[in-house]
C-alpha cells in the first residue's frame, strides 16, 4: 500500500518545502521508494533538489492540465541524488493552470488520478512507491484541495508561536469539510519545527498543542538548524549535505515515528 501524506500550512516559512525534502530522503534510506511532488507554483522543492524550473521538459502542471496533450506520466519523474528518491517537479506554469483548474470536470479529483497510476504494486508501468509527500503552496488554494482530496494524511508542520496555533484551526476545519464531501478517510497529524526552547512562550504552546492533540501531535520536534538552510542551496537534502547534524537526526525520528504508525496500521488492517 502506498501513503500519501499532504504536507500543509497555509502560513509561509513554517518549514512544508524542508520537510518534504528531508522526510523523503529519510524514507528513502530506510528502504522505503519514494515520491516527493511540488505543488508550489514557487517550485521551492524543485529547486532545492537542484532543478532548475524554467528549463524543466515536463513538470507536474502537464498531468494535471487536462487541455494538453498529456506526456507518459513517467516521463516527469525525475530522480535525485538520494537512491530511491524521485521528484515530481513544478514550474511557473501551475499558477495558470490553478487559475482554470475549475473548468474541468471533477478537478479536485485531477492529482489523485495522476498518483493513482504509481500506487498499486502491480501495475504494468513499472514503477511504484510506498510514499508519495505532497508539498503544498503557502494558502488554502485549489491545488491544496486537489493535495487533501488525494491524499490518505495531512501532516501539519506548526511553529510554537501565538499566530501559528491560530492559524491552526482553518486548517482544521479545511480538513473537516474535504472529509465531509470527498475524502472520509483523511487523517492529520501535527509536528513542532523551527522550535526554539528559551522563550517560555513556547514552552507553553508546546505544553497546550500536547494537552489539545494527545493523538495527533507527533513526539519528534524539530529544532533550529542552519545546516536545513545551507543543505537547499546546494541541492542535496540535509542527510546528505550533513548526515550527522541535529536536524538530519531529527528528521530520521519523525520519519520512524511516521513508519511506525502508518504501516502498524496497514499491518492491522
Ligand atoms: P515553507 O515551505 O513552509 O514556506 P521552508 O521549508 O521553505 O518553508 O522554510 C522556510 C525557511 O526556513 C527556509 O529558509 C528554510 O531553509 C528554513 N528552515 C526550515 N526549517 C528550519 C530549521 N529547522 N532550522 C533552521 N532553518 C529552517
Ligand atoms: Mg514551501
Amino acid at each position: 500500500m502506498t501513503h500519501v501524506l499532504a504536507i500543509i500550512n497555509q502560513k509561509g516559512g513554517v518549514a512544508k518545502t524542508t520537510s518534504c525534502v528531508s522526510l523523503g530522503a529519510c524514507l528513502a534510506e530506510q528502504g522505503r521508494r519514494t515520491l516527493i511532488v511540488d505543488l508550489d507554483p514557487q517550485a521551492n522543492l524543485t529547486m532545492a533538489l537542484g532543478l532548475d524550473p524554467e528549463n524543466l521538459k515536463w513538470s507536474i502542471a502537464d498531468l494535471l492540465d487536462h487541455s494538453q496533450p498529456q506526456p507518459d506520466q513517467n516521463d516527469v519523474l525525475q530522480p535525485t541524488v538520494v537512491s530511491g528518491l524521485d521528484i515530481l517537479p513544478a514550474d511557473a506554469r501551475l499558477t495558470d493552470l490553478e487559475r482554470n483548474l475549475h473548468e474541468q470536470l471533477d478537478y479536485e479529483k485531477t492529482l489523485a488520478q495522476v498518483l493513482s497510476v504509481w500506487q498499486r504494486s502491480d501495475n504494468d508501468n513499472g514503477r511504484y512507491y510506498d510514499y508519495i509527500l505532497l508539498d503544498c503552496p503557502p494558502s488554502m488554494s485549489a491545488l491544496t484541495l486537489l493535495a487533501l482530496t488525494a491524499a490518505e494524511n495531512v501532516l501539519i508542520p506548526l511553529q510554537c508561536d501565538y499566530f501559528a496555533t491560530r492559524g491552526l484551526t482553518n486548517l482544521l476545519e479545511v480538513v473537516e469539510a474535504v472529509q465531509e464531501r470527498t475524502n472520509p478517510l483523511l487523517r492529520y497529524y501535527l509536528f513542532v519545527t523551527l522550535f526554539n526552547s528559551r522563550p517560555t512562550i513556547s514552552q507553553q504552546i508546546l505544553e497546550q498543542l500536547r494537552s489539545h492533540f494527545p493523538r495527533e501531535l507527533l513526539n519528534t520536534i524539530i529544532g533550529m538548524d542552519t545546516r536545513l538552510r545551507e543543505s537547499i542551496m546546494t541541492g542535496e537534502p540535509v542527510t546528505i549535505f550533513a548526515p550527522k547534524t541535529r536536524a538530519s537526526q531529527q528528521y530520521r525520528s519523525l520519519a520512524a515515528e511516521l513508519m511506525t504508525l502508518l504501516e502498524k496500521k496497514e499491518a492491522s488492517q
